[in-house]
């Protein structure tokens, strides 16, 4: 009841969760409350979580904050959103988020913005903005979002929580609405640290409907090391687009962890400037392609407006369901996909990923952590950025890099810019050292 008294309090104006299941979660606390008396709750009873509206959660509305999907509900749960259940969590709603998790501010959603807790004239970061406001505002104890760039560490770095992106391939995307298939996560978002830990230990592992699932017998052992090498990139650490106030927080991190016994080393990346068009080459790419599904016939929205033929209903109904990022996006993908340019872009895109990956991973094997601010700024005022596409874009350039290289990375606060606008350290490791990254986390919040 108190976190839906902090939603009924407060959700009206930031516009974090797009629908509360308010009875449902109290009947299910009562049940919870039972089986706790017997002795027979799982080992998250009573826990409170709420899931971005991307997450498929049977005979519940997912809409991926599109008109689209209006009317969409779902037959099954996502595999992640299962995996909570099965332990008596209990999912108080679902949060507001950018159409198909496309946008950095959670402007780009058709039901309206989310506004950050911290100072409403400022957007929450996206996509996972219901996401990250829901637990900055104590409307929920957990949030599950997703992350494909960026978007469960920008919101958390906006919004002042924590916000973990596991190792592509740790978290069964099943029940994902897909955005880029080859980059998109699920992730846990909460307060404190120690949170993201209890829910990916549930969340992971293989399973039967995501063969990029590894199990956790699998996951790659780490060559035993210090733990204690830490390195950061120059050229983004002295980038021109970070604000100072970021920059110097950032820097007097990396002091304080020198004077606690860990080694930081400055080290060069040559893959700065690619690091964005590769990841908007190809995640437009995937995206075109996903979201082909969405003609009107299968799922959601379909025109009212009279059509000719089928062709004619495709079109009506996506045009006027989709919105302008979306469309951008897939006009964008199936340009870069076409026969004439996809050797040009999409392969060259590709060959790209493959060297920032394994540059990335050569520096993990000599450094345990690759760290960096989680962005160049803090949280934009609303519609600063909306005009330009490629404004909002740069604003991913500390997040892409793990999901090109489908590594873990984490976000915890790292304190206020002088307009107390929380600010984000960015925490990234090899595949599968989540705990190293968690336990580090722990010791720097
Ligand atoms: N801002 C990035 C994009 O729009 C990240 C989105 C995400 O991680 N879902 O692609």
């Amino acid at each position: 009841t108190y976190y839906l008294s902090q939603i009924e309090a407060h959700n009206s104006k930031l516009n974090a969760f797009l629908e509360v299941y308010a009875e449902e979660a109290l009947e299910k606390a009562v049940l919870v409350d039972q089986k706790l008396q017997s002795g027979t709750a799982g080992e998250l009873a009573g826990l409170v979580i709420g899931i971005k509206d991307l997450l498929c959660y049977e005979n519940h509305r997912s809409y991926a904050g599109s008109k689209i999907l209006d009317t969409f509900k779902s037959t099954f749960s996502a595999t992640a959103v299962q995996r909570l259940l099965d332990q008596d969590a209990i999912v108080i709603g679902r949060q507001n988020c950018d159409e198909f998790g496309m946008g950095s501010t959670n402007e780009n959603s058709a039901y309206g913005p989310v506004l950050n807790f911290k100072n409403t004239a400022h957007v929450a970061g996206g996509s996972s903005g219901g996401s990250a406001v829901a637990v900055q505002a104590n409307m929920c104890h957990i949030s599950l979002g997703t992350d494909t760039g960026g978007s469960i560490r920008m919101p958390a770095a906006f919004c002042g929580v924590a916000g973990l992106k596991p190792t592509y391939g740790r978290v069964s995307r099943w029940g994902l609405i897909a955005y880029a298939s080859s980059f998109d996560t699920i992730g846990p978002m909460a307060r404190q640290v120690d949170d993201l830990a209890l829910v990916l230990k549930y969340i992971s592992g293989a399973d039967g409907q995501d063969s990029t699932v590894v199990s956790p017998n699998e996951f790659k052992k780490k060559k035993p090391t210090s733990g204690k090498r830490i390195a950061y990139i120059k050229e983004m650490a002295e980038h021109p687009s970070l604000q100072l106030d970021i920059k110097k927080a950032f820097f007097e991190r990396l002091e304080q962890m020198k004077l606690k016994g860990y080694e930081v080393v400055g080290v060069d990346f040559p893959f700065v400037e690619a690091l964005l068009p590769t990841y908007y080459v190809l995640t437009t790419a995937e995206a075109s392609s996903n979201l082909s599904r969405f003609d009107g016939v299968k799922f959601g929205h379909r025109t009212e407006v009279p059509t000719k033929d089928l062709l004619d209903m495709y079109k009506k109904t996506r045009d006027e369901a989709f919105g302008e990022e979306v469309k951008r996006r897939i006009m964008l993908g199936t340009f870069v996909l076409s026969a004439d340019y996809y050797d040009a872009y999409y392969t060259k895109a590709q060959k790209v990923r493959r060297l920032i990956k394994e540059f990335t991973q050569s520096l993990l094997q000599e450094y345990d952590f690759l760290v960096s601010p989680t962005t160049s700024s803090t949280a934009y005022r609303l519609g600063e950025k909306t005009l330009d596409p490629l404004q909002m874009y740069l604003g991913d350039l500390f997040t892409v890099q793990a999901n090109v290289a489908g590594l873990p990375a984490i976000s915890i606060p790292m304190g206020v810019d002088a307009q107390s606008l929380p600010m984000g350290f960015q925490i990234m490791a090899d595949v599968f050292q989540e705990e190293a990254i968690l336990n580090l986390a722990t010791e720097l919040v």
